[in-house]
């Protein structure tokens, strides 16, 4: 199965890891999810997410469309099925950054993908990361610190752990963990 599923709190460097991971080796697919969230600066429709309202988003959800689908810190996020789909059915590596929920939804549908959890060096650094990166108001930083603390606790639950000490480092280390030969 190529398809690793990376996890880990808001802010602990899931996006910057993927982007190391995609310069090294851009044969890995990195799945590009729906979110109901607006757009940070520097954001592009269709890159980043697929930014869609409330509305798009049920819709996709009654369709059968999503693999998997959650709420985080007030938005829906989901991935789309169809595209991975056919990346897996041709053999390509692919991965998906999701939150928590998402990953055991898609442990129960897809159990023998690989699911990693990226963990912040310690709880200073991630809140210092998350509130260094500047893009979200101090009651969302609240609210994603809040989440963080479930998700650190679910660890255990994931196949491997990836500290992100440095961002090189811990994108070889995910890489290692991938079927990408
Ligand atoms: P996530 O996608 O997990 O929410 P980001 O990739 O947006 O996190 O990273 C959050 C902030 O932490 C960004 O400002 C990013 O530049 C910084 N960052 C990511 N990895 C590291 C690292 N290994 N060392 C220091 N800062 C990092
Ligand atoms: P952000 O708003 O910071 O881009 O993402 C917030 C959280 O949503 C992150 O933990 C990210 O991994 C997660 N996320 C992004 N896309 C999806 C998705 O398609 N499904 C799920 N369940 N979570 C997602």
């Amino acid at each position: 199965m190529r398809l690793t599923v990376l996890s880990g709190p808001s802010g602990v460097g899931k996006g910057t890891v993927v982007a190391e991971v995609r310069r090294r080796h851009p044969e890995v697919w990195v799945s590009v999810s729906c979110t109901t969230r607006a757009p940070r600066p520097g954001e592009t429709n269709g890159v980043e997410y697929h930014f869609v309202d409330v509305e798009e988003f049920t819709l996709m959800v009654k369709k059968g469309e999503l693999l998997e689908h959650a709420m985080f810190a007030g938005h829906a996020y989901g991935t789309p099925r169809a595209p991975l789909e056919a990346r897996l059915a041709e053999g390509v590596p692919c991965l998906l950054e999701i939150e928590l929920q998402g990953a055991r939804q898609v442990r129960a549908g897809i159990p023998d993908a690989r699911f990693v959890f990226l963990a912040p060096p310690s709880w200073q650094e991630l809140v210092r990361r998350l509130t260094g990166r500047g893009t979200e108001p101090p009651e969302v930083i609240e609210r994603r610190l809040d989440r963080a603390r479930t998700e650190l606790a679910a660890e255990s639950e994931f196949d491997a752990v990836v500290v992100n000490d440095d961002v090189t480092r811990a994108a070889a280390r995910l890489v290692a963990l991938m079927d990408t030969d």
